[in-house]
């Protein structure tokens, strides 16, 4: 059995979306109410998906972007009532900032047995950085963490999509172990010392029955995603930075 991870951002009431990570059309699109999270984490149970930390062989892997204040409010108690294990990933240089969590939160969730890593220091789209600047993104968040957890933090998430091979040999290089892109594909594959992962990435409409499918790797529901995620990719990579326009222009209008 291959590996899977979901990709999670935010947990927060429909009415209340500015209250935990970033705000605007695009971040809201992927914050899920509490009900449909619980949803979800209790199909998954019940499927008997088994859910692993990274390291772990198999399983599935629950992951959570960006460090909104909703991971310690909300999804952590969520993971804790049914003894399930979550990955944080947290944007350093958003720490104690409203909406976002602070030290002690990042503290408490390491302590209630979660896995906490980087999500870089400022949230930038990693492409259009030198390189030097991108490792000062893994380096410092890395740094950041490390001093507040007084332990070693290995795992990261590629912020915002945007990833190419020096982005992730980068991050090896600053001795992260287990780096999760967002490009749908389940066998880890390596880069110097550490395994790149991919995720599913999951938001307010993704039906609680395609969470299941792609977490027993249901193949049709894998396909799915990986085709609508490639051909989002082409066309991405067609219209260049005009994309980034387009679609801040589509998603304002829905
Ligand atoms: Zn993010």
């Amino acid at each position: 059995v291959p590996l899977r991870a979901l990709a999670y951002h935010d947990v927060v009431e429909p009415g209340q979306r500015a209250s935990s990570g970033f705000s605007g059309a695009g971040p809201d699109r992927y914050k899920l109410s509490p009900h449909r999270f619980g949803e979800h984490l209790d199909a998954l149970r019940a499927a008997g998906v088994t859910i692993a930390r990274a390291g772990d062989p198999d399983g599935v892997l629950l992951t959570f972007d960006d460090g909104g204040a909703s991971a310690a409010t909300t999804i952590g108690p969520a993971l804790a009532a049914r003894g399930l294990a979550g990955h944080f990933f947290v944007v350093t240089g958003c720490l104690g900032d409203p909406a976002f969590v602070d030290a002690g939160a990042v503290r408490a969730l390491r302590d209630a047995g979660h896995v906490i890593g980087s999500h870089s220091h400022t949230h930038a789209i990693l492409t259009r950085l030198p390189i030097e600047d991108v490792r000062d993104e893994w380096a410092r968040s890395k740094a950041v963490l490390e001093e507040l957890l007084g332990e070693t933090v290995d795992t990261l998430a590629v912020p915002r999509g945007y990833v190419t091979p020096r982005i992730l040999e980068a991050a090896a290089g600053c001795g992260y172990r287990h780096l999760f892109t967002s490009e749908p594909w389940t066998v880890p594959r390596p880069v110097g010392r550490a395994l790149a992962y991919g995720r599913y990435s999951v938001n307010e409409t993704t039906p609680t029955a395609h969470v299941v499918a792609l977490a027993t790797g249901a193949r049709r529901a894998v396909w799915r995603d990986a085709s609508l995620w490639y051909a989002r990719k082409a066309a991405k990579r067609a219209a260049g930075p005009l994309y980034d326009r387009v679609r801040a222009t589509l998603l304002a209008r829905t």
